[in-house]
């Protein structure tokens, strides 16, 4: 077996160090900051080249026991995980397909609400669920969305009992089907909050709920939001397999929002696997791209786009890139937070920059080049593809030119989720799966407040004084 796992430690440095298991139910740190573990485990290239004939569950196993090894036993994580990937629609899980020679789909959207977030959720949720059960404890679980986190706590964490769970997302800017999957599961312990504002309004709101300590006690708050690292740990684990599968390292191309699906990609690097490059692919929210290219991270406001569950600016999980890139610097990052915080923009030292572009690349991919990306991939080998897999295409084909070693475009949702985009595009509509029928027609359960996080807490503590 492994050597010892690591404990978990806070960016800020300020928390006392924490088992893996209280991580699962904290999600932010004490101090702000966001957890990473205090050493990164490490895997020999024979023991990843040995991952290529295993079925992906024995490769969840194999990862997530090195972190998480001292707070479950081993066969505790294998039920959880056989249990989570059980009902994907997709025996290899994260299939990798070849588009044309070189170019390469890491399909994530199998699970039962066809985006990745299942990939990480569905695990989460039965780790959280036995945690919680036998400590014989409550939790009220808060999340923030831009559209498939939701659906994916929702559908990892409804009906399970000791569970609250609060969904926020931004009012009329999640698309049709992602409401709707949000608001019809009919599990009495999911409550759906459409807030008037942005995802970045929601997430903020989060994050100060998190911040009143007699709230976030009274009620046993808890983040099942990327910053959960338990999430991360789970996400890592498709870059393994991908790169034992194709043999040779690769460059990922990462459609990105709140930056934990990319940042696994730099888990999996830390770990032992040898990877090209972390491409990050934005849409027109593009602070990441341009914080790589000028080196001042500064946010602009949110603009609605076609992949809406990326349509965000300060994404949370740059925070742990950032301690990497500083060499695990905290108290230069709690001084630059400070300052971000302030002034709503951060310059970045020389020697982080250069080791944030040595890892990462960026990219940056409108609504009007989503959309031709999407008609040309159509045209081309008759695939339908969802537009956040679009701005990833766009960015990997312009990389093709330059790139001897495989890119494997990570795709991140089906397409029937965004039908009106793949109409536009290709002239015709995605095929329905199962997992989408009749949502149309089911009743809706959702509430309306404003964009005030008093009014949010009353709303919380209200439905949890009668559920
Ligand atoms: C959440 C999401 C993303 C962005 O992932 P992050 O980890 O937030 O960067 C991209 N595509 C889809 C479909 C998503 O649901």
């Amino acid at each position: 077996m492994s050597d010892k796992c690591p404990s978990m430690i806070s960016t800020r440095g300020k928390a006392p160090k924490t088992a893996f298991a209280d991580v699962l139910l904290a999600g932010l740190a004490p101090d702000g900051g966001l957890y990473v573990p205090e050493f990164w485990p490490r895997f020999s290239h024979a023991e990843i080249a040995n991952f290529k004939s295993r079925p992906y569950q024995d490769v969840v196993c194999e990862i997530l026991s090195r972190f998480a090894g001292d707070s479950f036993s081993a066969s505790e994580i294998a039920t959880d995980v056989a249990d989570a990937y059980a009902a994907f629609d997709d025996q290899r899980i994260a299939p990798l397909v070849e588009v044309e020679p070189g170019l390469y789909l890491l399909e994530l959207f199998h699970g039962p609400t066809l985006a990745f977030k299942d990939v990480a959720m569905q695990l989460l949720g039965r780790m959280f669920a036995r945690v919680l059960a036998k400590r014989g404890v409550r939790s009220t679980v808060i999340c923030a969305t831009s559209g498939d986190t939701g659906s994916a706590a929702i559908a990892a964490l409804g009906g399970l009992p000791g569970i609250e769970l609060f969904v926020l997302h931004p009012r009329g800017r999640v698309s049709e089907v992602q409401r709707r999957q949000m608001t019809t599961p009919p599990h009495a312990n999911v409550h759906n909050i459409a807030l008037e504002g942005t995802f970045d309004d929601a997430q903020s709101i989060v994050k100060e709920l998190f911040s009143e300590a007699d709230f976030a006690r009274a009620v046993h708050l808890t983040a099942v939001n990327s910053i959960n690292f338990a999430r991360i740990a789970a996400q890592c684990v498709y870059y393994f397999t991908a790169t034992a599968e194709l043999g040779d390292a690769a460059t990922f191309v990462v459609p990105t929002g709140n930056f934990g699906d990319v940042f696994a990609g730099e888990v999996a690097a830390r770990m032992g696997l040898s990877v090209e490059k972390l491409v990050i692919a934005t849409n027109a929210n593009d602070i990441l791209a341009r914080t790589l290219r000028d080196g001042v991270y500064q946010p602009a406001a949110v603009q609605p786009s076609l992949s809406p569950s990326m349509d965000i600016q300060v994404a949370s999980n740059f925070e742990r890139a950032l301690f990497e890139a500083s060499g695990r610097n905290a108290s230069w990052l709690v001084a630059a937070m400070e300052t971000f915080a302030r002034e709503r923009t951060l310059t970045l030292p020389t020697d982080v920059l250069a080791a944030l572009r040595s890892r990462y690349g960026a990219s940056r991919c409108d609504d009007e080049e989503t959309l031709a990306t999407m008609t040309r991939i159509y045209a081309r080998h008759g695939r339908i593809v969802d537009p956040h897999t679009a701005v990833a295409l766009h960015a990997a084909q312009r990389l093709r030119d330059k790139e001897t070693k495989p890119i494997v475009v990570l795709s991140t949702a089906h397409p029937a989720k965004f039908p009106e985009a793949v109409k536009a595009a290709t002239g015709v509509f995605p095929i329905v799966p199962q997992a989408l029928q009749g949502l149309a027609g089911k009743e809706e359960r959702v509430t309306v407040l404003a964009n005030d996080k008093a009014l949010v807490r009353a709303h919380i503590e209200a439905k949890l004084a009668s559920p």
